[in-house]
């Protein structure tokens, strides 16, 4: 059975590979990823959430190092029993001062966040209002949650509002990608907000792709001008613009002691190793004290969507450093990606069912060079001609 499954996805192009990295093959050791070695050949990566280059930063590096000679690797157990360390609480508190609220909870990874926090705030009789575009780790949060989802035209708070008129009375979540990861547009946030406040709504916000990148790094709140309260609930991941792993929730001191007792992803699953605790510390102190990591991700940006543009290419309604470029149609796409990788350039095609529209995906980060980037519009303006 499994057999006929994947011919039938080889035959319909959709059959996923694993690309995996190899490193000392190319003769490069720097552990930075804006570069990707497979199979002997050197790439510039436009493929990695490492927005600041934090993952392959000295500090971040010798900070985990000194965690593990300190606490070993493996945690152990789960944080209630015995896996917690003094490194943990002390993300949790920068977190929380981070992003402006009282308390914050490590999770092991952004999955499992939306996957426990869904069902821990949103029950059997509760409404989810969600984003046609959200992530699939919070469609399946509201799967597991049992609650009513309900989902919502893309960003459109008219719907949406109308949508909420008919819940008037029940338990609301209001649940959106601040970043939403495949157009890299911006959930319009104060809208949102508003709408939460007028129909009595908790708004649960997955700012993956914002933490490190929106706000000065402070994330999609900050970016926004919006101050923390009890209403809102900040998901956020240190996978991503923190070059580490894990992710956290942060909300008001009450609403953490209930996820903690709650949330079957913390519980019931081993804690983060220390090392990765140190190395997200590490890469928070770096964007607070050095903001110009943050400003070079953004004028990177800046430059490639003003090459892109110049290109005549549509970007569909990017805001962010994910790029969504268009070329064609899934034959085009395919090609075009193909003949990037013949360039040394590595940037995906995503395809439908992931994405409706056809697109190559290009994230920029704060450690391409402008050399890179000129490099990557040069080969885009070359395969876009042929
Ligand atoms: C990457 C991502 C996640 C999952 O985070 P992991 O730490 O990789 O599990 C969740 N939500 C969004 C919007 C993401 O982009």
């Amino acid at each position: 059975m499994f057999r006929d499954e994947l011919e039938r996805l080889r035959l319909e192009h959709l059959l996923r590979v694993i690309n995996d990295r190899t490193m000392p093959s190319c003769g490069n050791n720097s552990t930075a990823l804006s570069r990707i070695c497979i199979a002997g050949q050197e790439y510039i990566n436009f493929a990695s959430n490492d927005y600041l280059g934090l993952a392959g930063h000295d500090a971040v590096r010798e900070t985990a190092k000194r965690a593990i000679d300190t606490y070993g690797f493996g945690s152990g157990a789960s944080r209630l029993l015995s896996g917690g360390t003094a490194l943990h609480r002390e993300l949790e508190q920068r977190l929380a001062v981070f992003k402006g609220s009282e308390a914050a909870l490590l999770f092991n990874s952004g999955y499992a966040a939306n996957t426990s926090i869904l069902p821990a705030i949103a029950g059997e009789g509760a409404v989810i209002f969600s984003d046609a575009l959200n992530h699939a780790s919070i469609i399946d949060g509201c799967r597991l949650s049992r609650a009513k989802t309900v989902i919502y035209r893309h960003k459109d708070t008219d719907h949406l509002s109308a949508l909420m008129q008919r819940e008037k009375g029940r338990r609301n979540v209001v649940v959106t990608d601040t970043v939403f990861s495949m157009d890299g547009d911006i959930a319009p946030l104060k809208e949102l907000y508003d709408l939460c406040c007028e129909y009595d709504a908790l708004l649960y916000i997955d700012d993956a792709h914002g933490t490190g990148v929106l706000g000065a790094g402070r994330g999609a709140l900050a970016h926004f001008s919006l101050m923390p309260e009890s209403r809102i609930i900040q998901m956020g991941t240190c996978s991503k613009a923190l070059g580490s792993f894990g992710a956290f929730v942060v909300a008001d001191r009450t609403t953490i002691d209930w996820l903690m007792n709650a949330c079957r992803g913390f519980i019931f699953s081993t804690a983060l190793p220390a090392a990765a605790a140190a190395a997200s510390l590490a890469s928070l102190e770096i964007i607070q004290k050095d903001p110009s990591l943050v400003k070079r991700l953004w004028s990177n940006r800046e430059r490639l969507l003003k090459g892109i543009t110049a290109l005549g290419l549509d970007t569909l309604n990017s805001a962010t450093p994910i790029v969504p470029v268009i070329v064609g149609g899934v034959e085009e796409t395919l090609t075009a990606a193909e003949r990037l990788k013949g360039k040394h350039i590595y940037a995906p095609a995503i395809r439908p069912p992931t994405v409706e529209t056809p697109r190559i995906r290009i994230t920029v980060s704060a450690a391409h060079t402008e050399s890179d980037i000129d490099t990557l519009l040069e080969a885009l303006a070359a395969v876009m001609k042929s």
